[in-house]
C-alpha cells in the first residue's frame, strides 16, 4: 500500500465547515488504497491569538512556556481532525508530536527536529487506521515540549514522510502552488509545475512562507517528493524535486521578499584580524542568525560592518552589539527596522551575468535605492527601504516574467 501523508495549514483547518472539508479528502485518498497520515496546523490565526495572549501577559515569556502554550494550537486542531474522520466512519487515531515519535533538540520557539520514530505511527497504520498528527511540535530528550518555528508543520510533515518513506508528502495551503512572486502580492505571479529542491530551499529562506525552509532541506536530504497544492480544488499544485533538464535552462524560477529583516552598522571599526570573529561569535552565542554582511573599503585603518538580522531577533542583538562596540572601540552604531529585502531566484544565473544587472534596472526604474547586495549561485538579494517592497517585487517579477518587459 502506498503512504501518503497529507499537511493541512491554518487556513485550511480554520472552521468546523473547513476541517470536514479536509476529512473528505483524507477519507477519499484512503479510499484509493492508500495509508494516510495526516499533519494539521493550528486552525486560523490560533498562533498568533496565543503569542497575543503571552504578550498580555509579558513582554518577557519564558520561552519554554511560550512552546507550552502554542503546542496547544495543533492539539486543538487533530482532536476536531479525527473527530471528523471518525464522524465518517473510517477509524482514526490523534497523536500530538511526542506521540508521533519526533525528537527535538531545546532550542524553545525555533527547535530542531534531531530524531522520528514512528512506531506508533506505523503501528497505527498497520492496524487501518488514519493517523492525525500535530505539526509544528515535538519534544526534547528530556520529554519538553519544543516548537519548531512558524511555519514548522511543513517539516512535520516532510519529517515523519522521511521516517516513514511515504511515497509522496502533499502540502495542502491557500493558493493553488508555488508561484514566480507571492501570489497575495504580485497579482500577475505564475504557478509553476515544477520546482528544484535547491530554487525552493532559496526562495523559502529568502521569504516565500509557502514552504519553512527547513522542510525543504529535509525533502532534498532524503528524496521526499513534494506536492504543494490547495485544499480548496482538484487543480494540480507544484511538485518539487531533484534537478531536472527542463529546470536548467529557467533562468530566474521566482521573486520573494521578506519584511522581517534589520540591518545594524557598525562604524569605524578598526580594520584588523579577529575582529570579524569578535563581532559574530558574540551574536552567535546568543542564537543570533545574520544574514548579509558587508563589510566597506578600509579608511584610515577603520571600516563600518553593515548586516542583517531578523526584525524577530533585533532586541536580543543590539545590546550585544552596543557591549561590542565599546569592546572593539568602534566610533558607534545604528540600526534601522523598516527595511526590507527583495530576491530573485534561479538555477540558470549562475552563467548569465547579466541578469543581477537586470534586477538592479527594474529597482532604478522605479526609483528604488539598493542599500545592500547579496549574491549566490542562484540568487540575488537587495535590501531596501520596507515601503518600497510591494513595488519592488512588482517591478522586478514585471523585468523577468512579463513581456515585452522582458530581460
Ligand atoms: P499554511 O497556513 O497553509 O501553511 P502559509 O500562509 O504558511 O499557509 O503559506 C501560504 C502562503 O504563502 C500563501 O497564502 C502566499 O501568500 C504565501 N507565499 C509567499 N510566496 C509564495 C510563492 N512564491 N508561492 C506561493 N505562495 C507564496
Ligand atoms: N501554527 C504554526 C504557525 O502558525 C505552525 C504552522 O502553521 O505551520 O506558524
Ligand atoms: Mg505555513
Amino acid at each position: 500500500m502506498r503512504i501518503v501523508v497529507q499537511k493541512y495549514g491554518g487556513t485550511s483547518v480554520a472552521n468546523p465547515e473547513l476541517i470536514k472539508n479536509v476529512a473528505r479528502r483524507v477519507v477519499r485518498t484512503r479510499e484509493e488504497g492508500n495509508q494516510v497520515v495526516v499533519v494539521v496546523s493550528a486552525m486560523g490565526h490560533t498562533t498568533d491569538q496565543l503569542l497575543e495572549l503571552a504578550q498580555a501577559i509579558t513582554s518577557h515569556p519564558p520561552e519554554r512556556e511560550v512552546d507550552m502554550l502554542l503546542a496547544t494550537g495543533e492539539q486543538v486542531s487533530i482532536a476536531l481532525m479525527a473527530m471528523a474522520i471518525n464522524e465518517l466512519g473510517y477509524p482514526v487515531v490523534s497523536f500530538t508530536g511526542a506521540q508521533a515519535g519526533i525528537t527535538t533538540d531545546r532550542n524553545h520557539t525555533k527547535a530542531l527536529i534531531k530524531k522520528v520514530d514512528p512506531k506508533r505511527v506505523r503501528q497505527a497504520l498497520e492496524e487501518g487506521k488514519i493517523v492525525v498528527v500535530a505539526g509544528f511540535q515535538g519534544a526534547t530528550d528530556d520529554d519538553e515540549i519544543a516548537t519548531l518555528g512558524r511555519g514548522g508543520s511543513d517539516t512535520t510533515a516532510v519529517a515523519l514522510a522521511a521516517a516513514l518513506q511515504a511515497d509522496i508528502c502533499e502540502i495542502y495551503t491557500d493558493v493553488d502552488g508555488v508561484f514566480t512572486g507571492d501570489p497575495r502580492v504580485v497579482p500577475t505571479a505564475q504557478k509553476l509545475d515544477f520546482i528544484s529542491y535547491d530554487e525552493m530551499l532559496e526562495l523559502a529562506s529568502l521569504g516565500a512562507v509557502v514552504l519553512q525552509p527547513r522542510s525543504v532541506e529535509f525533502a532534498k536530504q532524503f528524496s521526499v517528493p513534494l506536492h504543494v497544492r490547495s485544499s480548496f480544488n482538484d487543480h494540480e499544485g507544484t511538485r518539487v524535486g531533484e534537478v531536472s533538464c527542463m529546470e536548467k535552462s529557467r533562468l530566474v524560477s521566482g521573486v520573494a521578499h521578506d519584511l522581517n529583516v534589520a540591518k545594524i552598522g557598525l562604524f569605524d571599526v578598526p580594520d584588523r584580524p579577529g575582529i570579524a570573529k569578535h563581532i559574530f561569535k558574540k551574536l552567535a552565542a546568543e542564537n543570533i542568525n545574520v544574514d548579509m554582511i558587508i563589510q566597506s573599503w578600509m579608511h584610515n585603518g577603520k571600516n563600518d560592518i553593515v548586516f542583517t538580522v531578523t526584525r524577530d531577533d533585533l532586541p536580543k542583538a543590539l545590546p550585544v552589539v552596543e557591549k561590542v562596540v565599546k569592546e572593539i572601540r568602534a566610533s558607534g552604531m545604528d540600526y534601522n527596522d523598516r527595511v526590507a529585502k527583495v530576491s530573485i531566484v534561479g538555477a540558470g544565473m549562475v552563467t548569465n551575468p547579466g541578469v543581477a544587472a537586470a534586477m538592479f534596472e527594474a529597482l532604478a526604474d522605479e526609483d528604488i535605492n539598493i542599500e545592500m547586495i547579496s549574491t549566490s549561485e542562484i540568487k540575488v538579494s537587495c535590501v531596501i527601504r520596507e515601503d518600497q517592497a510591494v513595488k519592488a517585487v512588482n517591478a522586478i517579477h514585471a523585468k523577468f516574467f512579463e513581456e515585452n518587459k522582458g530581460y
